[in-house]
């Protein structure tokens, strides 16, 4: 039995609203799922709304820098004083749309940490790297940018998920043989630094996981959970991928 938290996370990206907030918390009762941590990346306005309905609740960014004239951005203090205690960072769409390099997503991690959020790291290949195998490469790069800078004990108060790019969103999920070698090779990596941390660390599955490949998923040795974009949209969906949790992770 594994002794790492099991977290489901739903990534609403630029999606829902008040109504949908009613919806899934009504469907989502998180003490109906035991073991598990629920949370919602909602968009920044609606963070507060979904904390008030007693679900854990990030963003799904946050600034690099301390408040001050950047119009536009959210400070990582901020998410906190609203209720947020995660944050995703460097979740691919950053990456590629908003060209966020592994330099100013490590000053993202350490803001949202040093705010008290949980920083939830997202790597992944695309598929061009890895038809090249490229794969190890791609992540060990993105995972180093962290230890090498912030050292590995800055993991200690955070979570590794792992989101191929080409199965994010396109409905084309990584087997779960495919997905459990790469969560090995990220757990292997961090434990040739510090394996104790490395054997505690949750690491999530993303990339188009829905209610019927999550069993599979999920009783992965080293998957310890998903992060979840279009079908936490869907409450009916989530909870069932909520429930596997409970049993499978
Ligand atoms: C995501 O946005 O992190 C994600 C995994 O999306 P999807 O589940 O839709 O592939």
């Amino acid at each position: 039995m594994t002794q790492r938290k099991r977290i489901v996370a739903g990534n609403w990206k630029m999606n829902g609203n008040l109504s949908l907030i009613e919806t899934f918390s009504s469907t989502i009762q998180p003490k109906e799922f035991p073991g598990v941590e629920i949370v919602v990346f909602p968009p920044f306005p609606l963070l507060s709304n979904v904390a008030a309905k007693g679900l854990k609740t990030g963003s799904q960014t946050v600034s690099e820098h301390d408040a001050g004239a950047y119009t536009g951005e959210v400070e990582a203090k901020l998410v906190a004083e609203l209720g947020g205690e995660y944050c995703l960072v460097g979740h691919s769409e950053r990456r590629t749309l908003f060209k966020e390099s592994n330099e100013v997503l490590v000053a993202k991690f350490a803001k949202a940490q040093e705010a008290g959020l949980t920083p939830v790291l997202c790597v992944g290949e695309t598929e061009s790297e890895r038809e090249a195998g490229l794969t190890e490469e791609v992540i060990s790069v993105q995972l180093n940018a962290v230890i090498n800078q912030l050292g590995v004990a800055s993991l200690e108060n955070s979570v590794v998920a792992y989101e191929p790019v080409w199965a994010i969103g396109t409905g084309k999920t990584a087997t779960p043989e495919q997905a459990q070698q790469v969560h090995k090779f990220i757990r292997e990596l961090i434990a040739q630094s510090d394996a104790s941390l490395a054997a505690k660390l949750p690491l999530l599955y993303g990339g188009s996981v829905n209610d019927e490949n999550c069993d599979l998923l999920f009783a992965q040795p080293d998957i310890d959970g998903g992060l979840i974009g279009g079908a936490s949209l869907k409450p009916e969906a989530f909870k069932r991928i909520c429930e596997s949790a409970v049993g499978n992770v």
